[in-house]
């Protein structure tokens, strides 16, 4: 066989199991409700749904993750929760792009790089960026290169320290985010960010407001945990009703 013909067989095949690895997470239709069974770290979930990989203010961060790993998934009262919160945030934070970060496998279970994410009650969020007052997108276009990104405690982006955290529309979206978990039968039920950095995030306005209603923010973490939770907030919901 001449060298282009290989080529072109190897071409054929990777394309052939792209679409194979690809194709349940394509064409995956969203229908019932959900059933979230066990725990975050413990636990799995049936007839999860697929979160809308772009709306007009928010979009996942990575295609790999959503199509090829497919760990785009949640409970279905979440993903209405996802959907109203980001509505408010055309209000609350108009201008602004959201990106939205891991969420659970399909059938749930362990993931990849997450302890927790298991039963489609947590979801990974990017915090997003700010220099001179304005957003900076440029380096939420990295996909999954995202979660090696580090802040000082401060909330300097390390490699640009012009660029840091915009804590203020973090806590708008977090306050997004529970005002729709009410509304569809969810709570927060902890978020996990950097210990460091939260004496700047609740300086904000809607630090404030966060502490006020009581939102949970995890208070001790081990070292390997605690250095992960600055590019990204985690947060964990749980059902009401
Ligand atoms: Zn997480």
């Amino acid at each position: 066989m001449n060298r282009h013909l290989v080529r072109n067989i190897i071409l054929i095949l990777i394309v052939i199991g792209l679409a194979f690895a690809c194709g349940p997470n394509l064409f995956y239709r969203n229908s019932g409700t959900s059933e979230s069974i066990g725990t975050q770290s413990n636990g799995s979930i049936r007839n999860a749904y697929q979160i809308k990989y772009k709306t007009s203010n928010s979009r996942y961060f990575s295609f790999i993750s959503y199509y090829l790993i497919g760990t785009g998934y949640v409970h279905s009262k979440l993903y209405y929760t996802l959907i109203d919160s980001y509505n408010e945030c055309e209000t609350a934070c108009p201008g602004i792009k959201f990106r939205i970060m891991e969420c659970s496998l399909k059938e749930g279970g362990k993931t990849l790089i997450h302890r927790t994410h298991r039963n489609g009650l947590s979801v990974d969020f990017m915090v997003p960026k700010v220099k001179n007052q304005k957003q900076v997108k440029s380096y939420d276009r990295i996909g999954l290169w995202h979660y090696l990104l580090n802040f000082d405690p401060t909330g300097r982006l390390k490699i640009n320290h012009k660029v840091s955290i915009d804590f203020e529309t973090m806590g708008k979206h977090i306050l997004a985010l529970d005002n729709a978990a009410r509304k569809n039968g969810l709570a927060i039920s902890k978020v996990i960010f950097k210990i460091d950095l939260k004496d700047d995030f609740f300086k904000t306005k809607s630090g404030k407001e966060i502490k006020r209603r009581g939102i949970y923010f995890a208070r001790n973490l081990s070292k390997p945990i605690d250095i992960v939770h600055d590019d990204h907030y985690h947060i964990d919901f749980k059902i009401i009703n």
